[in-house]
């Protein structure tokens, strides 16, 4: 398996780093995991175009993680000769999402149908799903578990199991049962990460609300030494490392908490698993 880091950002914009997303490719098979800002541009450099992912797994629907999906679908859809549906795993409210988004699209869908008279509309299969198995066909594994993202309720992290090896994409969640479960001795755990110690300096009180509802490094770190994992990968960095000396000083407090191999990687940085 290869992990492309399609985006390791956060809501902030960042001339380095696109809105949070995952690739996984399993012998020639695209997983895609949440599609956030800049999600598209960073697919054409993995050589990974909307028309070749077999899924798209949302771990919720904050817009840092989705703001590229409708650019996903009408590049497949326009792309394709026709494209085939395009599978979309979500929490509950996934459907009512995709719905509004398609609303959202109504008028480009209807100018591209009304000049190209081979195009009917984007075809999508929606499941919503809580926690269990997405997907198993006897090649790739995909289990679901909930996380704990509150006040943004349900939200779901993934465990994609294939040729003997194991990535979890939490998405973003504080350390909780769900999480614990998913990460059971899996190779490679990607965790959504702040420094509290750094936001806590900052008197403002939203971005102190922030501090509520993600793993801080330390939470990741601990959650990865309680599971046996292998790889702790630091994803959605807020506040963003912006020199190697950061990247360290993540990579080095992780430390103190986890024994494993710590990556914090920039985009389109490949992980072999
Ligand atoms: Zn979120
Ligand atoms: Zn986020």
């Amino acid at each position: 398996m290869e992990l492309i880091m399609t985006g390791t950002g956060s809501p902030l914009p960042d001339p380095n780093r696109s809105g949070p997303s995952q690739l996984v490719k399993v012998a020639g098979r695209n997983f895609l995991i949440d599609c956030g800002r800049g999600c598209l541009m960073r697919l054409a450099a993995a050589g990974a175009p909307p028309i070749t992912i077999e899924r798209l797994l949302l771990t919720h629907l904050h817009s840092d993680h989705v703001t590229d999906v409708n650019d996903l679908i009408t590049t497949r859809w326009i792309s394709g000769f026709p494209a085939p549906p395009l599978p979309i795993v979500g929490p509950e409210g996934t459907d009512n999402f995709i719905e509004s988004t398609l609303k959202m699209l109504e008028s480009d869908i209807g100018y591209r149908i009304e000049h190209h008279s081979d195009l009917e509309s984007p075809q999508l299969e929606v499941a919503e799903t809580a926690a269990g198995v997405v997907l198993d066909d006897g090649q790739v594994r995909i289990t679901a578990a909930m996380t704990e993202h509150k006040p943004v309720h349900p939200t779901v992290g993934y465990r994609i199991e294939a040729e003997g090896s194991s990535i979890v994409l939490a998405g973003d969640t504080i350390p909780c049962a769900g999480l614990d479960e998913l990460c059971l001795g899996a190779d490679v755990y990607v965790q959504t990460v702040i420094r509290d110690d750094l936001i806590k300096q900052l008197p403002i009180k939203r971005l102190l609300d922030v501090l509520d509802y993600h793993s801080t490094v330390e939470d990741a770190a601990r959650t990865a030494d309680k599971a046996g994992v292998k790889t702790l990968v630091l994803n959605h960095c807020v506040p963003a490392p912006s020199t190697q000396e950061d990247i360290d000083q993540w990579i080095q407090m992780a430390s103190e908490h986890f024994d494993g191999e710590i990556i914090l990687p920039s985009d389109l940085e490949t992980i072999n698993v």
